[in-house]
C-alpha cells in the first residue's frame, strides 16, 4: 500500500469553496500522479476545526471520486497551525514513486516539496515586525533571521573598540577584524561576535542608537547584505529589518511593511526593557525612536522605506494575533 498526500486552504468556510478546493486537489493528485480509478482503495481527508459548512468527502464523491470509501475526520486544533486546511491521505496500489500535492497555502506545510518562502518584513524600531516575524517563521517551520541583530552585533564592536560607531573610516577600518556569526540553537538565532555569544548583549538600550549610526555606513551594510543573501538563498525564511524588501530581497514574492504610531512603538519597547530590568524613561525612549526613525529614513545608503510592492500592516490598534493572522491570510492567498 502506498500513501498520497495532499492539502489545500480555503479563503472563507463556505460550501462552493470546499467543493471547489477538493475538486482542484483530488483532480492534481490524479493527474501528477497517473493514477487510474481501480489503483486507490482509499481516501481520508482531515479538516481543521475551524471548517463546518461542508463535508469534504460529500464534496469530493459529488465531483466523481465515489469509486472507492471516502472518510473526513476534524483534527485537533493545534497552536499556530494553519488556519481553513484540508488534508488528504489517499492509499493506492501504485508502485510508481508518488507525488504528493500541495496547494494554494498548503504549501508552506511540506518546505522539502515547495520552493524556497522568503518573506521580508519591514518597519520602524518596535513596530513589532520581530514578534510577529519569529511567530511566523514558527508557524510555517521556516528559519527567522533578524538581521538588525547584526547591525546591533557590529555597533556593539564599535563601541567596545571604543570606535565612535559614526566615524566612517574608523568603523571601516574595524570591519576586516568583524568576526560575526549567525548561528541558530534549539530553533532560535543566536548572534556571536568574535566568538563570543552576545544576543543578550545586543539588546542593551545603548546598542540601540550605534547599531542605527553605524548601519548607514556603505561598507557595513555591503557585508552584512551580502550574509544576508546567503542565508537567504539557501533555504525559506522570514527576515526582518529595514531595507529587506527594497534592498536585500528586492524579489521576495511576500513583502510586508510593519508599522505603528512612535508613542505606541515606545511603549512597546518600554514595557520590553522594563520587563528585563532596565530603567528607563518613556519621553527619553520616545525621542529616540523618533530620532532612531528619522536617522534610518533619511540616510543615504539603503533607507528605512516602504517598497512600492510590500503591503503595508499598521500595527497601532491590532493585538500580535490579528497582525500575524492578517500577513499569514495574504501569503497564503498567494502561495
Ligand atoms: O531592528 P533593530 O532595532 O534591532 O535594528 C537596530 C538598528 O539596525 C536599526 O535602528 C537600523 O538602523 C539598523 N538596521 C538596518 N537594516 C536592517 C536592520 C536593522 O539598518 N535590515
Amino acid at each position: 500500500m502506498t500513501i498520497i498526500r495532499g492539502a489545500t486552504t480555503i479563503k472563507n468556510d463556505c460550501k462552493e469553496e470546499i467543493s471547489v478546493a477538493v475538486k482542484e486537489l483530488l483532480d492534481e493528485v490524479f493527474s501528477a500522479n497517473g493514477l487510474r480509478k481501480e489503483e486507490v482503495k482509499g481516501f481520508l481527508f482531515s479538516l481543521t476545526t475551524d471548517i463546518h459548512s461542508y463535508h469534504p468527502a460529500k464534496a469530493a464523491r459529488e465531483c466523481g471520486y465515489d469509486f472507492a470509501p471516502l472518510f473526513a475526520a476534524i483534527e485537533p486544533e493545534i497552536q499556530g497551525g494553519l488556519p481553513l486546511c484540508i488534508r488528504l491521505m489517499l492509499f493506492t496500489e501504485t508502485d510508481k514513486a508518488v507525488r504528493h500535492v500541495y496547494q494554494k497555502g498548503a504549501k508552506v506545510l511540506r518546505k522539502d516539496i515547495s520552493e524556497i518562502l522568503n518573506i521580508a518584513l519591514d518597519g520602524p524600531a518596535g513596530s513589532g515586525k520581530s514578534t510577529i516575524a519569529k511567530i511566523i517563521a514558527k508557524d510555517y517551520n521556516i528559519l527567522y533571521l533578524d538581521t538588525g541583530a547584526m547591525y546591533r552585533a557590529c555597533g556593539l564592536k564599535a563601541l567596545r573598540q571604543g570606535i565612535s560607531p559614526k566615524d566612517g573610516k574608523a568603523v571601516e577600518a574595524m570591519l576586516p577584524s568583524l568576526n560575526l556569526k549567525v548561528e541558530y540553537r534549539d530553533g532560535k538565532q543566536r548572534t556571536i561576535l568574535d566568538g563570543e555569544d552576545v544576543s543578550s548583549t545586543i539588546r542593551e538600550n545603548a546598542v540601540s542608537m550605534a547599531a542605527s549610526d553605524i548601519s548607514a555606513h556603505a561598507c557595513v551594510r555591503e557585508k552584512m547584505v551580502e550574509m544576508q543573501r546567503e542565508i537567504a538563498r539557501g533555504m525559506s525564511c522570514v527576515l526582518d529589518g529595514r531595507d529587506i524588501g527594497s534592498v536585500v530581497l528586492p524579489d521576495a514574492k511576500y513583502k510586508f511593511f510593519i508599522t505603528a504610531d512612535s508613542r505606541v512603538r515606545a511603549q512597546r519597547r518600554f514595557e520590553e526593557l522594563s520587563a528585563r530590568g532596565e530603567k528607563v524613561d518613556f519621553e527619553k525612549l520616545h525621542a529616540e525612536i523618533v530620532a532612531r526613525d528619522k536617522q534610518d529614513s533619511e540616510r543615504e545608503f539603503a533607507p528605512l522605506i516602504c517598497a512600492k510592492d510590500a503591503v503595508v500592516v499598521d500595527t497601532s490598534s491590532l493585538s500580535v494575533e490579528e497582525v500575524v493572522a492578517k500577513i499569514k491570510r495574504r501569503i497564503q492567498a498567494e502561495i
